[in-house]
């Protein structure tokens, strides 16, 4: 198996969460080695997709660098990594990505319109050697050893529409577009009403967000899947961990887990070598992982 960027350039335009203006997003192939690497057209600045590149988890994963940042990178990083493409540039006219239906679906058609190849270098990944953990109170993210790659998440909100939620999402991409893809974020109208008293989320709406008040979901289309809150937490783990820079092969597991706990985790896991090891898959014994990215 073989590295992959996407066969040709391609481009579309949306709404900016925070700011509300138009923003520009353009994929461009990369070759082979290159990594995933943000460009601010606008200020010429280029960002590589890193942990230390990350300035922010508040309310999305923020990259950033020489005082320039993208913000809202989770969604489109969840598509990219899960069509296994190690090599891509990704270049905006400002500095967030567009928020699109508040989920990673229009990302996978833009991949799909793009089409992907497989380059000379062969893909190498990252398999998971020992449990990394991270905790904060009773909330946790971890990563263990396994000879495939699964994501496992629970969430607990005291709200009678989430209540508590587990998904365990076995990974292959055709099922990530199925179960995951479409998943939208979500947010309390009190929070949306708190951010625009602060001048943030005004291009947030009920066309990008599932909203609830204190009893109910306010989108009149309803939900996307009854447990559509806890699939969109795999959505933004898949892209969170695509920070850790290749693909990798173990299960991911939390509960009540945020972008903050998925920061964390991929310092941790790469701060000591003896967590992981970085396997070519051109070999005949790593078919089994290579299955995940086929
Ligand atoms: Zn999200």
């Amino acid at each position: 198996m073989r590295q992959t960027t996407i066969a040709k350039a391609v481009e579309l335009i949306g709404i900016g969460l925070h700011k509300g203006n138009p923003v520009q997003l353009r994929l461009e192939p990369l070759e082979a080695n290159s990594g995933i690497v943000f460009y601010r057209k606008d200020v010429s600045v280029s960002i590589p997709l890193k942990p230390e590149n990350v300035v922010d988890t508040k309310m999305a994963t923020v990259i950033g660098r020489e005082g320039y940042f993208i913000s809202t990178i989770e969604h489109l990083l969840s598509a990219i990594y899960a069509y296994g493409i190690d090599n891509l540039r990704v270049v905006v006219d400002a500095d967030e990505i567009p928020v699109m239906d508040g989920s990673s679906a229009s990302f996978c058609m833009l991949i799909d319109e793009a089409g992907t190849i497989e380059q000379s270098a062969p893909k190498r990944i990252m398999r998971i050697k020992k449990e990394v953990e991270v905790k904060e109170g009773d909330k946790y993210v971890k990563l263990s050893p396994s000879n495939d790659l699964s994501y496992d998440f629970t969430i607990k909100f005291k709200h009678p529409v989430i209540d508590q939620q587990s998904y365990s999402f076995h990974f292959s991409k055709e099922k990530y577009k199925k179960e995951i893809a479409r998943a939208r974020t979500f947010g309390f109208l009190h929070e949306v009403q708190y951010l625009r008293s602060k001048g943030l989320a005004l291009g947030g709406s009920l066309e990008n967000a599932v909203v609830l008040d204190d009893k109910k979901v306010l989108n009149s289309e309803g939900l996307r899947y009854s447990d559509e809150f806890v699939r969109h937490k795999i959505l933004d783990a898949i892209g969170d961990m695509s920070l850790i820079g290749i693909n990798f092969i173990g299960n991911y597991e939390a509960f009540a887990g945020s972008h903050d706990l998925n920061h964390k985790l991929t310092l941790a896991l790469l701060k000591d070598p003896l967590n992981y090891e970085i396997v070519e898959l051109s070999k005949a014994e790593s078919k089994e992982m290579a299955r995940a990215y086929a």
